[in-house]
């Protein structure tokens, strides 16, 4: 492609970028092709001759964008959001002009120093202690593995890494048995095993009980195990329950086990200086990751890792090869050595933008309009005598049911909701998906999309009152 032709295109890129952000709210907004659908309509084989880019961008509108489900649009309410922004984007667009592998500083220094002082403004903009370092990862799952390979490492006197296990380390890791996923695959990755993973007893409002955390070490520790690493969870991915942090950490210092918080989702709203009360007893925590690429308005991926020890991380993470060695050495974060890739795209442009477009006060009005506009929805179930609340909220997140005063049965109450989620996601103007609370199905409605409005819930709460007819 010449650079004409180059120009030409990206200018009509970008007017399809803003036709489709501005009538976003006209496509399904959850897929409905059927598996398949979109492979049947893609050559077998790789053309051998080059195709003209009209062609190629006219397929994309044909063949691709029916297959993709809208997660910016502000009908969605799904999972939890994958949120972006217009100055977020932009900086995409430098990003990928820019065409940079930021694996050390030498690279681009810029990308590395922008990174280690938007870290540093995230840090103060959720009251983070100052002293811990920070650094971004692709996903709050490969920080949970960072933060449990790191407790590993610490633990053994970073003997496994050089002679692996011998058999002596029996390992230990703690988590609620609400807590996302991520955790048993990143014991998994780290040669502790599934069978180690306790699973701590949650309460009513799904957080974990630390007199049973207390319990199970004790046990353990009587068994010959070491407890290597509690996860403690501020906002579970089912229902945002948040763990007693100050509860678990002081556990933690008394038997000195590695604390990594997750708080992919809701650690945005330590932005709020209100919600602060989540992170009480943070000094004692080894490590904490949030996701800005989730609920802070930035392109995935950006997850901001934050460590209490960085020789520990770099430590353990450290390679040497000789075609990697610098004259910057020793001066510089080569964030290489923070973390398990080693090509690194600039992920700190993005944060730049947002910060600096929305401002630290822009942020906080965005997050607490979310928050607000969540209490309304759930004060519009609480006084419908057809559906109820399942639990207490934390956040923006809302979990209820429909409940109709005729019927008991569990069962029963279980199809009825599985049914409704089913029957609202077909009919494509909102996106909503469930959790099962103390084993009850219960719908779960998220309002963090970036551009989600009033307008938007009372749309969706008439959409479900509609959908079971009690409208
Ligand atoms: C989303 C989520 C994760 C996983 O995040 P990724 O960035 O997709 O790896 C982990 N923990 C919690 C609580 C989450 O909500």
């Amino acid at each position: 492609m010449q650079s004409e032709e180059f120009r030409k295109h990206a200018h009509q890129i970008v007017d399809w970028m803003l036709d489709y952000y501005e009538n976003i709210e006209q496509f399904p907004v959850k897929s409905r092709v059927s598996p398949d659908e979109i492979l049947s309509k893609l050559p077998a084989s790789a053309p051998q001759h080059g195709e003209d880019m009209d062609k190629i961008l006219n397929d994309f509108n044909k063949i691709i964008l029916p297959g993709m489900s809208h997660w910016q649009s502000p009908n969605f309410f799904a999972y939890f959001p994958a949120n972006a922004s217009y100055p977020s984007l932009l900086a995409e667009m430098l990003t990928a002009a820019l065409a940079s592998q930021c694996m050390i500083w030498d690279t681009s220094p810029a990308a590395a120093e922008l990174e280690e002082q938007m870290m540093n403004w995230l840090k103060e903009m959720t009251g983070l202690p100052d002293t811990w370092s920070g650094v971004i990862q692709d996903g709050a799952s490969t920080a949970t593995l960072t933060a449990i390979l790191t407790a590993r490492e610490r633990c053994s006197n970073y003997q496994i890494n050089k002679e692996g296990f011998n058999g002596d380390q029996k390992f230990r890791v703690y988590c609620s048995t609400e807590t996302h996923s991520s955790i048993e695959k990143a014991v998994k990755i780290a040669g502790i095993g599934n069978a180690n993973l306790m699973k701590i007893e949650v309460d009513n409002s799904l957080s974990m009980n630390p007199v049973a955390l207390e319990l199970q070490i004790n046990k353990d520790l009587t068994a010959g195990f070491t407890p290597l690493c509690v996860v403690a969870a501020l906002g579970t991915t089912g229902t945002t329950a948040m763990d007693p942090l100050k509860q678990i950490a002081v556990i933690c210092k008394k038997y000195d086990i590695w604390l990594h918080v997750d708080a992919a989702y809701a650690g945005t709203a330590l932005i709020l200086p209100e919600y602060r009360w989540m992170i009480e007893g943070i000094d004692d925590v080894d490590s904490f990751v949030f996701n800005p690429h989730k609920w802070m308005f930035t392109h995935f991926d950006c997850t901001a890792y934050f460590v209490k020890d960085e020789d520990a991380l770099v430590r353990c993470f450290e390679i040497l090869p000789e075609y990697l060695k610098t004259q910057s050495r020793g001066q510089v974060k080569d964030y290489r050595d923070w973390g398990i890739p080693m090509g690194r795209r600039f992920r700190a442009l993005k944060l730049w933008f947002v910060i600096r477009s929305f401002g630290v006060e822009g942020l906080q009005k965005k997050i607490r309009y979310h928050i607000k506009l969540a209490e309304k929805l759930e004060s519009w179930i609480q006084d419908h005598s057809g559906f109820e609340i399942m639990i207490q909220r934390t956040v923006n997140l809302v979990c209820f049911r429909y409940h109709p005063q005729n019927i008991s049965d569990e069962k029963e109450l279980d199809r009825l909701n599985e049914e409704l989620v089913n029957k609202i996601n077909s009919d494509g103007k909102i996106f909503l998906t469930h959790t099962k609370i103390h084993g009850k199905y219960a719908l779960r409605m998220v309002i963090g999309q970036t551009n989600v409005e009033e307008r938007n819930i009372v749309e969706a709460w008439e959409i479900i009152q509609d959908v079971v007819g009690l409208s």
